[in-house]
């Protein structure tokens, strides 16, 4: 059943996207096409909300962020351009929202297992698509002088290869945000570890989003024990659950 998932994914939200906006540059009167004016709203709207999870703490809350941001922004979309702007392709990105917004609020229940354990899980998807998204945009600027839908093919390479990076080239391109992540904790500030303790370690640490007390760890295995408690209070010297990374 492998397989059956791997072509779920590839035929989801983003492997729809890409094809609309395929059809916008190569067959622009096709039914399903997206309009050529939907690329810059799709790529910029996508981009902040990318930004807005990292910001807010690592995508974390994902599911508290996206959503929000989106639906403003579609409704802005809608009430300065009107119906005539609406597309397959901005349906295709709303289902992609609602997509990470489901599946945002199942990481946060500890359904999805652990992101370090679990390479479908969430939050690795989002580091692979936050590197795509602007591993991408140079090809913006690239495609200026060649071609006036540069906005549209880049929407269809980010979406192609998104497609791809969430089914059968998932492996490989997850190695270049593991090995960044890698080389910027083997950097940590030695205040910063100090404060953390174990946890800083741990393969079940998390950021703890916006603590009104302050607290900056969350213990993911609260999820699924109830033996610890959701935000430690560290930096602890020994814990029962610690498992190294
Ligand atoms: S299991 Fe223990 S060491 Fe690991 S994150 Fe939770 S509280 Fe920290």
């Amino acid at each position: 059943m492998a397989w059956l998932k791997q072509l779920g994914a590839l035929f989801g939200a983003h492997a729809f996207l890409a094809l609309t906006f395929a059809l916008a540059w190569v067959a622009p009167d096709v039914a399903l096409a997206a309009k050529p004016g939907d690329a810059p709203l799709v790529m910029v709207l996508e981009g902040i909300t990318l930004l807005a999870c990292v910001l807010v703490g690592g995508f974390v809350e994902v599911a508290y962020t996206f959503l929000p941001l989106i639906l403003l922004g579609v409704v802005l979309f809608l009430l300065a351009v009107g119906r005539a702007g609406l597309s397959w392709g901005v349906v295709g990105f709303v289902w992609s929202v609602v997509a990470a917004f489901v599946e945002g609020l199942r990481a946060h229940r500890g359904e999805l297992g652990f992101a370090r354990e679990n390479i479908a899980h969430p939050h690795r998807r989002y580091d692979r698509i936050f590197l795509l998204y602007f591993g991408t945009l140079p090809l913006v600027p690239l495609l200026w002088l060649v071609t006036p839908a540069r906005v549209v093919i880049w929407a269809t390479v980010y979406y192609a290869l998104a497609a791809a990076s969430d089914s059968f080239l998932r492996a490989p391109i997850d190695r270049i945000p593991r090995a960044i992540l890698r080389r910027m904790q083997s950097k940590t500030d030695p205040a910063l570890a100090a404060k953390l303790g174990l946890c800083r370690t741990c393969l079940y640490v998390q950021p703890a989003v916006g603590h009104p007390d302050g607290k900056p760890v969350r213990c993911a295995l609260s999820t699924k024990d109830a033996r610890f408690v959701e935000f430690p209070d560290v930096p602890l010297s020994t814990c029962d659950g610690y498992k190294p990374r």
